[in-house]
C-alpha cells in the first residue's frame, strides 16, 4: 500500500514526504506520537484566542533564496524581524551584544574608545563568538571580553545546559556573536518572518496531498518493527520493502544500545494577561536574574492584533525520558563524547539499507528550520529521487 514511511511530521518529515509526494507520486505514510503535525514548531490559538508556539518561539530566518522559495509554495508570510533585549544591569540593552549594547553599559568615553578598537581589529559589521573574543592579547578588549562573558553569557548558559560555555561546542554560543555593528535585529538573514496563519496551517499545506496519509497519536513501535539483524522491516506485520524515513531520537531507535544520548528539556510557563502588550519587543532575555532564560510575547511576532496578549518563560531543565514533564528531548547537547556516541549508533544505522535519518534528533545536530529543511531537501535529491 505505502512506498516510503516517515516517522515524525516535523518539518524534516514534512518536507520529504511532500516531496516524495509531489515529485515522485508515491505513497507515503507519516507516523506521528503526537495529535497534532509540525512537531516542535506546531503553533495553537490558546483559549484567549492568542496564537502561541506550544514548544517555544518560532522564528524562521534563512540565508538561501531557494529554502525560502520553497516554503513560500505553502504559506504567505507575516514579515518580521526579531529583536531581542538582556536584562543586564537593570537596563534592556540590544542582544547579540553590539557597539549600541556597548554604548548602554559603559561610560561614554570609555564605550567610544573600545568601539574604536573592536572595528579596528575586526572590522565593521563583523561578528566575533565570544569564546574567541576572549583569546584576544589586547587588554582592554580582553577585559570587555570578559565583561560580556559575566553578564551575558556565563549565567545564561549555566541555566541552559547547566554547563559553563567552554564546556560545549564552541557553536553554541557562536550563535549569538558580538556583532561589530549598530543593527540590533537577532539574525542578520536576508529572509525572516513568521507564517502569516501560522506554522500549523503551513504543515497542513505541505501535507495536504493523496498520497500522503498521517496517523498521528501513534508510536512508530505500535506498527513498524525493525529487524536489525535480518535487515528487514515490517509495517502493520507485514515485510515492507520501501525506504524507511526516521526523525525521531537515533538512540530510542536502537534501545539505547550504546547508552543515551543526552538532551535538555525545557519548561514552557505560558501566562495571558489582559492587556494589549507586556513587553517592548519579542524576547527579552534574562542572563543573571531569575531561573527562567527569557520571556517571548507571540503578538510582537505573529503580528495577531488582540486585546489580551500571551507570554510564556522557558525554564531550562534536565531531559528525561522516563519523567513526565521532562520527556521532550528539545536540544542536543554538541561536546564531543556526544558526538562519538552518535557516531556509534549512526554506523549500526549504515547498514540498514531502507533506512535514512533525518533532522534535528535522529542526525543529533543543533538545526534551525531551514536547516532542516535544506537536508531534507538534499536527501530527497540523493537518495530517494536520485
Ligand atoms: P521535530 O520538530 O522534533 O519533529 C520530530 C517529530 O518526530 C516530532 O513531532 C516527534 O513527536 C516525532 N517522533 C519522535 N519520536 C517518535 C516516535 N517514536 N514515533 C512517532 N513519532 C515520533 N528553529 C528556527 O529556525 N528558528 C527558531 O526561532 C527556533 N526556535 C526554537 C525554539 C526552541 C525552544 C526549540 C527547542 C527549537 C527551536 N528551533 C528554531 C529549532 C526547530 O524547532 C527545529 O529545527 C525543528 O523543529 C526540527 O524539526 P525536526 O522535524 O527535525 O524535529
Ligand atoms: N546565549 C547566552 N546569552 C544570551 C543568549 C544566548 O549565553 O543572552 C548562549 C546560550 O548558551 C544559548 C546559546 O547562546 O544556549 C544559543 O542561543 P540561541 O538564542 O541561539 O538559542 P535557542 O534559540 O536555540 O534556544
Amino acid at each position: 500500500m505505502f512506498d516510503y514511511i516517515v516517522i515524525g511530521a516535523g518539518f524534516s518529515g514534512a518536507v520529504i514526504a511532500e516531496r516524495i509526494a509531489s515529485q515522485l507520486n508515491k505513497r507515503v505514510l507519516i507516523i506521528e506520537q503526537r495529535n497534532h503535525i509540525g512537531g516542535n514548531a506546531y503553533d495553537t490559538y490558546n483559549e484567549a484566542g492568542v496564537l502561541i508556539h506550544q514548544y517555544g518561539p518560532h522564528i524562521f530566518h534563512t540565508k538561501l533564496k531557494y529554502i525560502w522559495d520553497y516554503v513560500s509554495q505553502f504559506t504567505q508570510w507575516h514579515h518580521y524581524q526579531h529583536r531581542v533585549l538582556g536584562s543586564i544591569d537593570g537596563q534592556t540593552v540590544p542582544i547579540p551584544f553590539n557597539l549600541n549594547s556597548l554604548s548602554r553599559l559603559l561610560p561614554a568615553a570609555m564605550a567610544q574608545q573600545l568601539e574604536e578598537k573592536l572595528v579596528a581589529h575586526f572590522g565593521y559589521n563583523a561578528k566575533v563568538p565570544i569564546l574567541k573574543l576572549r583569546e584576544i592579547e589586547d587588554e582592554q578588549l580582553r577585559w570587555l571580553a570578559d565583561f560580556v562573558y559575566d553578564k551575558i553569557f556565563v549565567n545564561y548558559t549555566a541555566k541552559q545546559w547547566g554547563m559553563k560555555p567552554e564546556e560545549l561546542d564552541s557553536g553554541v554560543t557562536g550563535r549569538v556573536p558580538i556583532y561589530i555593528s549598530h543593527d540590533d535585529r537577532y539574525f542578520q538573514d536576508p529572509y525572516q518572518g513568521l507564517p502569516k496563519y501560522g506554522y500549523t496551517a503551513l504543515f497542513q499545506q505541505m501535507l495536504n496531498h493523496p498520497d500522503i496519509k498521517l496517523l498521528l497519536n501513534t508510536d512508530y513501535n505500535e506498527v513498524v518493527r525493525f529487524d536489525y539483524e535480518k535487515h528487514e522491516v515490517y509495517l502493520f506485520g507485514q515485510l515492507f520493502q520501501g525506504k524507511v524515513i526516521y526523525t525521531g531520537k537515533i538512540d530510542e531507535l536502537f534501545n539505547y544500545e550504546f547508552g543515551e544520548l543526552p538532551y535538555r528539556s525545557l519548561r514552557f510557563d505560558f501566562e495571558t494577561v489582559e492587556k494589549a502588550c507586556h513587553q517592548t519587543t519579542g524576547t527579552v532575555n534574562y542572563p543573571n536574574e531569575y531561573d527562567f532564560t527569557r520571556i517571548t510575547e507571540f503578538k510582537h511576532m505573529t503580528g495577531q492584533m488582540h486585546p489580551s496578549t500571551t507570554i510564556v518563560r522557558e525554564y531550562p531543565q534536565p531531559y528525561s525520558r522516563d519523567t513526565a514533564g521532562q520527556d521532550i528531548p528539545y536540544y542536543p547537547v554538541p561536546q564531543p563524547q556526544n558526538q562519538e556516541m552518535y557516531k556509534r549508533y549512526k554506523a549500526k544505522a549504515n547498514e540498514q539499507q531502507q533506512l535514512i535519518l533525518l533532522g534535528r534528533l535522529a542526525e543529533y545536530t543543533y538545526y534551525d528550520m531551514d536547516a532542516c529543511i535544506a537536508k531534507a531537501l538534499k536527501v530527497f535529491e540523493q537518495q530517494i529521487q536520485g
